[in-house]
């Protein structure tokens, strides 16, 4: 089996992402945020902790032709592309840290951008994983591995207890497959914890389907522990061309199209998303077959294909924010 890419997925997304108009001029470069943790950091939830960055990839560039921190930005008058490296007080970082529930045991590292843009945002990250560290934290980054990090920077993190998801689907390149996969083998023999997270969809399309069983396959092939996400595509996005037409209208995003979890039989998927892990989660091995299933929550109520079928309402899987970027956090 194999990973096949095509140029037609990057026209689809191309043509997705042209369709996004605004004009440059009037966009401001992106704002520093004070890099924090929490409630009182100013971010909806306590696993949260600010982006190293702000902003991430261009509009021409930008994930599976729609993502959603992108037009969070965007219509609040800023330019996605034009990015930043966010500002680390350590008083006030350490602060917020000291102000989390006792038992919130991991943070995750942002939520509207990705920590892999640059050398530079990788260092930034491996600091804050040695930081809360002394805390008794870890830190869980997901990310699509833009820039591949230094062994140096994979070692302080494997050192720190530090989770790297790294998020892939089947409409990666290629070349980026490549990548993921292969940091995904370095972290673990460095001795990190690395998690496969697959953004998974129903395609109506041969080469994107075996490009999934590829991915699940190597996560199962390869012992490892795996996580799913189900891909949500808005409605005017060009990938929904090659999609399945038996999916579903998210209830709390209505113009948003997706399947929900597809891959509920495959044992290795066995972590949820950050927002159905509880405070003290933390994993125990870094291999599948090592794992102490027991100590695993579910994926709460995040439906299967099979829910959303029979119309099982579920509401705690609409727990996850909606960007609102607290302006106490930049100045302008
Ligand atoms: S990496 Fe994440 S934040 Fe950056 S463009 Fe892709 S989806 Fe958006």
């Amino acid at each position: 089996m194999k990973f096949s890419e095509s140029t037609n997925r990057k026209l689809l997304f191309r043509e997705s992402n042209k369709k996004v108009s605004y004009s440059k001029k009037t966009l401001k470069e992106m704002p520093q945020l004070k890099i924090q943790c929490g409630k009182y950091g100013g971010l909806p939830f306590n696993y949260l902790m600010t982006d190293v960055v702000s902003g991430c990839l261009s509009v021409t560039r930008m994930c599976y032709g729609n993502c959603s921190a992108f037009e969070y930005w965007t219509d609040s008058g800023y330019d996605f592309g034009r990015r930043r490296v966010n500002i680390l007080d350590l008083e006030l970082f350490d602060e917020s840290v000291r102000q989390l529930p006792a038992d919130q045991k991991w943070l995750r590292q942002g939520w509207a951008s990705d920590c892999s843009l640059s050398n530079e945002s990788w260092e930034l990250v491996a600091l804050l994983a040695e930081r809360l560290n002394q805390f008794g934290i870890s830190l869980l980054i997901i990310t699509k591995i833009w820039c591949y990090p230094s062994i140096t920077v994979l070692k302080r993190l494997a050192k720190s207890k530090a989770e790297i998801r790294v998020s892939v689907s089947a409409f990666d390149s290629d070349k980026e497959i490549k990548k993921r996969l292969r940091l995904l083998e370095e972290y673990r023999d460095l001795c990190g914890i690395s998690v496969m997270y697959i953004m998974s969809c129903i395609y109506d399309d041969n080469a994107l389907n075996k490009n999934q069983d590829y991915l699940v396959h190597w996560t199962t092939n390869n012992d490892f522990i795996g996580a799913e996400h189900p891909l949500r595509l808005s409605f005017d996005n060009y990938a929904l061309s090659v999609v399945s037409k038996n999916g579903f209208w998210h209830e709390k995003f209505p113009d948003q199209y997706w399947f929900g979890r597809i891959l509920h039989n495959v044992p290795n998927f066995a972590l949820p998303p950050p927002t159905c892990l509880t405070p003290s989660y933390s994993l125990n091995s870094r291999f599948f077959s090592e794992l102490e299933h027991s100590s695993l929550k579910t994926y709460g109520n995040l439906p299967t294909f099979e829910d959303l079928k029979n119309n099982v309402k579920n509401h705690l899987i609409y727990s996850h924010a909606t960007y609102n970027i607290s302006k106490t956090q930049y100045d302008e």
